[in-house]
């Protein structure tokens, strides 16, 4: 039974009805016996300000914060993370005595879900197609992971600028390549990496007969195929991988992964989860997207 003094944590963003994070975040504080309630705000950019507020006002205890908010949440927090300044994006907010901290968990969540296979990170080339949110996340992620080479391809020239300029100047990753400043083809870039990953939504329902590559021969048993999409459970580019033989994943996992650093900061607790309720978990987040495993 939810009583009266119960944490309350919630997400936020536009739109929000489809968000997996209440079914992710209650099953996990019903699993830790934590007594709070998570919930789900759907909330217009006009109203991050007043939502701010109302946090500090309602006593909410925590924010997640997804699309399209997190590039502006922390500008009305009072403390930010030195992750959030240097990635210039939070996806949660703690209300401490009224006190608003913004913090980014998914590199976290992302180094977490490749935590099994870190040592194939170490000194690899990686092909990232993408340069929004999800990628700088997963680009600063790369960094910590101690990658050698990072070559990056975004339809949108300006975005991926910015971001292997990021990774140069900030991310100090050793080598750095915009792919079509590249003299080589596609399939040349993504032969001389071992790693290949999708952080577009590309391939992401309704649009799963959609992928980030045409040609599918050059991919092998030595590649590592991650797709951030992990609705289909197994996209376009991922189905075509495995058929080549390549080890694959998709970002449930880091969904997770992202999702537990939040409570744990909220909580300031040391929650674990075993990799037999990790599946569990995943499990319960799979039927809810109506996917088969
Ligand atoms: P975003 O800000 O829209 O960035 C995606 C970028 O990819 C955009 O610049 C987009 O260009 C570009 N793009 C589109 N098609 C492309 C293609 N064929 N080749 C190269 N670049 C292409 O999105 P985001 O917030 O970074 O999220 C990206 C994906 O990651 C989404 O599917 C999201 O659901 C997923 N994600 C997963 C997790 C997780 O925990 N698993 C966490 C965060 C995000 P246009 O804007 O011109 O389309």
């Amino acid at each position: 039974m939810i009583k009266a003094n119960f944490d309350v944590f919630a997400v936020i963003g536009d739109p929000i009805s489809h968000s997996l994070s209440p079914v992710m975040q209650n099953w996990m504080i019903n699993y830790f016996g934590l007594d709070a309630i998570y919930t789900a705000f759907h909330v217009k950019h006009k109203d991050l300000m007043t939502t701010v507020e109302a946090m500090r006002a309602l006593g909410i205890k925590g924010l997640n914060v997804t699309v399209p908010h997190k590039e502006f949440i922390y500008t009305y927090a009072d403390q930010i993370s030195d992750t959030v300044r240097l990635l210039g994006a939070a996806n949660t907010l703690k209300n401490k005595e009224g006190i608003i901290s913004a913090f980014v968990t998914d590199p976290y969540g992302f180094m977490e879900s490749v935590k099994k296979d870190q040592e194939e990170f170490y000194n690899a080339n990686v092909f990232l197609f993408g340069a929004g949110g999800a990628a700088k996340s997963v680009a600063f992620a790369l960094s910590k992971l101690k990658i050698k080479k990072l070559i990056c391809f975004d339809v949108v020239d300006e975005k991926v600028k910015n971001l292997i300029k990021t990774c140069k100047r900030d991310f100090k990753i050793p080598e750095t390549f915009i792919f079509n400043e590249l003299n080589v083809s596609l399939n040349d870039a993504l032969e001389d990496s071992t790693i290949i990953i999708n952080a577009t939504p590309v391939g992401m329902v309704p649009n799963q007969n959609t992928s980030v590559l045409k040609d599918y021969a050059v991919i092998n048993s030595n590649h590592f195929v991650y797709d951030l999409v992990y609705n289909p459970g197994k996209t376009k580019l991922l189905l075509y991988a495995e058929k080549r033989g390549a080890k694959i994943q998709n970002g449930l996992d880091m969904l997770i992964f992202q999702g537990l650093e939040s409570l744990r900061i909220w909580t300031e607790k040391d929650l674990q989860l075993s990799q037999k309720k990790l599946y569990e978990l995943g499990s319960i987040m799979y039927k809810e997207l109506s996917i088969n495993e």
